[in-house]
Parts: structure tokens; C-alpha cells; sequence
């Protein structure tokens, strides 16, 4: 695994558990407001950690956390991403994977395989803009299966938009959440602003406003059970 970073605690982002996170070098998209450029832009990519180091420490702190969390990039470009979760499983922890959902095969295996126990999905747009906002190629096919064995996969699942004002907006956030109906939980993600962004022009950009937001919000709420705003 090429493993870009590590944060060895977490309170946030694994819902209900303690966590560290391990960041992995790489991504298939560029997605513009993407504030982890050292992770998907080669030019910046700093040396990586050696997967031993991040073994030692899991194994030290044992009992003391409950999960790791598998972001990046985009954790599913590496082949050995089975492979390195059922290492980490092995240490007893339990298992929350970010995904852009563009590797629905990957996904089912390590579902059917009871690797993950958490899975955040990222929806970009709405498929007929996907390419415009991801700035790359994709088969959109594959996000929607990713959509629809999450659905149905039985484990805890959040599907989550970043929102930002003029790009990805209220219309857009609407038409995702028809496409995420009878989905368990949605969360409508502010853009936040940051130095390392993917393309620097985003740094001029902004969230869309809360009221817009919140309106958004209760619309989905007639189709997905859980909608947050966050
Ligand atoms: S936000 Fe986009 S570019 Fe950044 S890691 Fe996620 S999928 Fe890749």
C-alpha cells in the first residue's frame, strides 16, 4: 500500500469509534475543491510511510483504538487494498473505507469478503455532470452500481456531496439526492477552503449559503432517511 500519511487519532471521522487514519497516495479524479493535493497531484506527493512503521504502531496501540479509517486519494487504485485491510483486520480493528465509488467490483469484494464495516461513498454530481465537476474520465455506470450495492450491502453506509456555491449547487444537490433515494443517510458537505487545494483558482470560492442548504435538506428528506448538513 502506498501509504501517504497517517492521523493516529480521530474522534470524527469514524462514526461512534475511536480512530486513526491512514491516508493512501493516489487518486483517479482532480476534483478541483479536493484539499489533499499531496495525495493526488504526483508533483506533490511527499515520500511515502513505510507500511511496517504503520503496522508497529497499530500494534502498540491495540485496545486503545477501535478502527482505522482507509481515505486517500482514492484508496481503491491499489490492488493490494484487499490484501492490506485484511492485515489491519487481522490486528482486530475495525474497518471504515472513503471511497469515490468508481471501483464497484473492488467494493463488493471487500464487502462480500466482511473486510469493511463502514463505508463513506463520495457523489460527486449528478451523472450528466460528473466528468465536468471530477475533472476526469469516468464511467459513471460504475458509481451508480457503487450507489446501489452500498443500498443493499447491509453495512453502515454514508453516501456525501461537497457543496460549493456556482459548482456544485442547489440544483445539483437536488438531482443527486433523487438519485440516492431510499438511501439511509446523506451528507451535504461545505466546502471549506484551504492553501494545498487541487486547482488554487477554488481558493476564491465558497460554500453555498446555509438557508439554500437547509432548504436542500428537507427536500431530500422526502427520499433518504438521514440528511445532514455539515
Ligand atoms: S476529493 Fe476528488 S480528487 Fe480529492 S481524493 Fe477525493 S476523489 Fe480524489
Amino acid at each position: 500500500m502506498v501509504i501517504g500519511g497517517i492521523q493516529k487519532f480521530s474522534l470524527l471521522d469514524f462514526p461512534g469509534r475511536t480512530a486513526c487514519i491512514i491516508f493512501t497516495q493516489g487518486c483517479n479524479f482532480r476534483c478541483p475543491y479536493c484539499y489533499n493535493r499531496s495525495l493526488v497531484l504526483p508533483e506533490y506527493y511527499t515520500d511515502p510511510l513505510p507500511e511496517e512503521e504503520v503496522f508497529r504502531f497499530l500494534r502498540k496501540r491495540g485496545g486503545l483504538l477501535e478502527g482505522v479509517v482507509i481515505t486517500g486519494g482514492e484508496p481503491a487504485v491499489h490492488p493490494d487494498l484487499p490484501e492490506f485491510v485484511a492485515k489491519l483486520k487481522s490486528l482486530g480493528y475495525l474497518i471504515k473505507l472513503d471511497t469515490n465509488g468508481s471501483f464497484p467490483e473492488v467494493l463488493k469484494n471487500m464487502i462480500d469478503e466482511r473486510l469493511i464495516d463502514f463505508v463513506a461513498m463520495d457523489v460527486k454530481a449528478p451523472p450528466e455532470r460528473y466528468e465536468e465537476v471530477v475533472r476526469a474520465e469516468v464511467k459513471v455506470r460504475n458509481i451508480l452500481i457503487s450507489i446501489e450495492l452500498l443500498k443493499n450491502s447491509g453495512i453502515p453506509y454514508e453516501f456525501r456531496t461537497t457543496a460549493v456555491k456556482g459548482f456544485v449547487d442547489k440544483d445539483d444537490l437536488i438531482r443527486i439526492g433523487r438519485l440516492l433515494r431510499g438511501a439511509e443517510r446523506y451528507a451535504i458537505q461545505r466546502f471549506v477552503r484551504a492553501d494545498s487545494l487541487v486547482d488554487p483558482a477554488f481558493r476564491q470560492m465558497v460554500p453555498p449559503p446555509d438557508e439554500v442548504l437547509t432548504v436542500v435538506a428537507s427536500d431530500l428528506r422526502k427520499y433518504i432517511k438521514e440528511v445532514e448538513v455539515r
